[in-house]
């Protein structure tokens, strides 16, 4: 038995950079089946979405561990350094209780902001020491049931890390990273199964943690099973200059050389990208997944975004570290960072920006969504245009939800046809603050 339902929103974004009125969506079982404009009077049985519909929200790059840290990496200003040791502590202590329950809570913050689909880059495999677990994948797993709960889809990319650097092995807390091989990777990996709400991916952690012959394993091995490949690169100056000194090539050419970008693949980052970089990643149809947020937490620097555009090259977003969950911010900042960085404005579309946001993140993770269209995955979001920050901005264009709207704007979240968030809450998990105050607080305690 296939469900139906009907939905009518009174502003809906279909692409380009008008919004549409009076838009009816029909949709069966999990997917789209009719989206018709200027449809004034809602038929009966129809649910109303008062406000701007958009396409589900991706969120392409993420590490649901890292939220555990958000605010509390700034004692004495903080460094990246003070920051990757707190991480590091909380790597050494997270074990898959803990990780479940915290997951399920930060999914569930992504969904109630927006986000219908997040992929996973996951590489906290083992226990204390590198010990596998019983289960191998107890980590994975738990992050599977995390999402399950929290009503998102999730791409679970599985993350082969072999080594701590150019030259160097696994040390202390990077020991659960660690399957020794891309050999024993692939193995652990083969014992996952998807189900409707997870599919499998993988990636490579980056140049520096894969010796290029591991990533030509793992860029084969993706390949014959048609995966989504991802990879941190060259999101640091020092990781673009060490690879060069140690490779003779950028991360990217190293990674490129193993046979591992192609248009399965996203490059997370990309912040040092030289020119050469960008052509090659445009040449060879992959995309780029841009994290501002957490860039400029970081201090990493502002990632090539007019290039990219300029050479065709499909650009997602994602909320990476959680110091915000707030897809909207992550879209005006790859705006604004431009604007600051070029001293002028105007340098790309809010279409394109919106774009980012949706249909190439779903692209990059392997979902067939991120459009209001027939025939896609029933995955859409409405925001209120009548809260502080939207009230009175045009409900006609789409820079209203790029420039104006924040994620405590949606109001609600429709997943699969199933409606997971009404008027800003999650239906079922209704007390979320207090969920993440206790997961996150008990890994500090
Ligand atoms: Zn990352």
């Amino acid at each position: 038995l296939t469900s139906e339902s009907l939905w009518w929103a009174e502003y809906a974004w279909l692409g380009g950079a008008r919004t549409t009125a009076d838009v009816l969506i029909e949709v069966k079982g999990e997917h789209l089946a009719a989206v018709t404009g200027g449809v004034s009077t809602p038929p009966d049985g129809a649910v109303r979405l008062q406000g701007l519909t958009l396409p589900g929200l991706a969120n392409a790059h993420s590490h649901a561990f890292h939220r555990a840290l958000r605010a509390r990496t700034h004692d004495r200003r903080g460094t990246f350094w003070s920051w990757r040791d707190l991480m590091y502590g909380l790597v050494e202590r997270l074990d898959p209780d803990q990780y479940r329950r915290l997951a399920r809570a930060v999914f569930a913050e992504m969904v109630v902001a927006g986000f219908t689909a997040v992929g996973e880059f996951h590489y906290l495999h083992h226990g204390p020491g590198g010990a596998p677990y019983a289960d191998p994948n107890d980590m994975g797993r738990a992050l599977m049931e995390a999402a399950e709960a929290a009503g998102i889809r999730l791409t679970l990319l599985d993350t082969c890390y072999l080594a701590g650097g150019f030259e160097t092995e696994l040390q202390g807390p990077q020991l659960r990273f660690g399957d020794g091989d891309a050999e024993r990777w692939a193995e652990r990996v083969a014992r996952l199964q998807p189900t409707e709400k997870v599919r499998l991916g993988a990636a490579v952690h980056s140049v520096r943690a894969v010796p290029a012959g591991a990533i030509a394993e793992v860029a084969a091995w993706t390949a014959e099973r048609g995966w989504p490949l991802h990879a941190h690169v060259s999101e640091q100056m020092a990781e673009q200059q060490d690879c060069l000194r140690y490779a003779g090539a950028t991360p990217l050419q190293v990674l490129a050389a193993s046979g591992a970008v192609d248009s399965r693949f996203t490059a997370v980052h990309g912040t040092h990208f030289s020119p050469d970089d960008v052509a090659l990643l445009g040449r060879l149809g992959a995309g780029c997944c841009l994290c501002p947020t957490t860039e400029r937490d970081l201090g990493d620097g502002v990632g090539p975004a007019p290039d990219l555009r300029g050479a065709q090259v499909d650009v997602s977003i994602g909320t990476d570290s959680h110091a915000v969950i707030d897809g909207f911010e992550e879209a005006r900042a790859i705006e604004l960072n431009c604007r600051l960085e070029d001293e002028r404005r105007g340098i790309l579309e809010p279409a394109d920006l919106m774009t980012s946001a949706t249909t190439s993140g779903m692209g990059a993770l392997g979902w067939d969504a991120g459009v209001i269209a027939p025939g896609k995955l029933a995955d859409f979001v409405t925001i209120s245009l009548d809260s502080l920050r939207t009230a009175g901005a045009d409900p006609g264009s789409v820079a209203t939800a790029v420039f104006a709207a924040s994620a405590a704007d949606v109001d609600v979240v429709v997943i699969g046809g199933r409606q997971v968030v009404e008027r800003g809450s999650h239906l079922d998990i209704p007390d979320l603050g207090p969920e993440l105050a206790k997961s996150v607080s008990a890994l500090w305690s």
